[in-house]
């Protein structure tokens, strides 16, 4: 059994409708089972800057299925949202990303030419973070307390110049 750590966002179109359409098919699907789902938040872009805010949650949801087949569910959900990939980065109406994932209660690593877990950036970004938080007040990743690493992403963005900033 896989638990897997949903990251949603879309900056694109009626934002909260393709979130929401993106759960309920979930909630449908009979191969998996919704667990916690974390308040949206609204949230500056990351990595490419120049484009509208986005709308974030996160969703922790149990499956038998491996994470590929996992991973081709939630590409599929993006395509029925329309998601055009151009940008990497850039606008979307549906991003769903596998941020992080247990396997029989321990961590899954998983790495292969189209899906990586833990997703490389998940523990740079707040807009996963603070769901996260929110649903598991005492994630630890790297041996760091989610509300230790949220603070000092905060920190550094408060210093400013993060529009700029190079994220790779
Ligand atoms: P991003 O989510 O970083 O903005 P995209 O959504 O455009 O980028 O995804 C680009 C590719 O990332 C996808 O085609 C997918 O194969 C790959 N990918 C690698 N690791 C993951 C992951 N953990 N979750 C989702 N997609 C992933
Ligand atoms: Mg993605």
């Amino acid at each position: 059994m896989y638990n897997y750590y949903i990251s949603a966002g879309s900056n694109q179109g009626d934002s909260r409708a393709y979130i929401e359409e993106a759960l309920a098919s979930l909630q449908k699907d009979l191969a998996i089972e919704v667990k916690s789902i974390a308040s949206m938040i609204e949230t500056r872009p990351w990595g490419y800057t120049k484009q509208a805010n986005f709308l974030n949650t996160l969703w922790i949801i149990q499956s038998k299925l491996g994470p590929e087949l996992m991973l081709a569910k939630l590409q599929a959900l993006e395509n029925e949202a329309g998601r055009a990939r151009n940008i990497h980065w850039g606008p979307r109406t549906l991003d769903l990303d596998i941020v992080y994932a247990l396997k029989e209660g321990k961590e899954l690593v998983y790495g292969s030419d189209d899906l990586i877990v833990p997703h490389p950036y998940f523990w740079d970004r707040l807009f996963v973070l603070e769901p996260l938080a929110e649903l598991v007040p005492y994630f630890t990743y790297k041996g760091q307390l989610i509300s230790e690493r949220i603070e000092a992403l905060q920190k550094e963005l408060g210093h400013g110049n993060t529009d700029e900033k190079e994220n790779t």
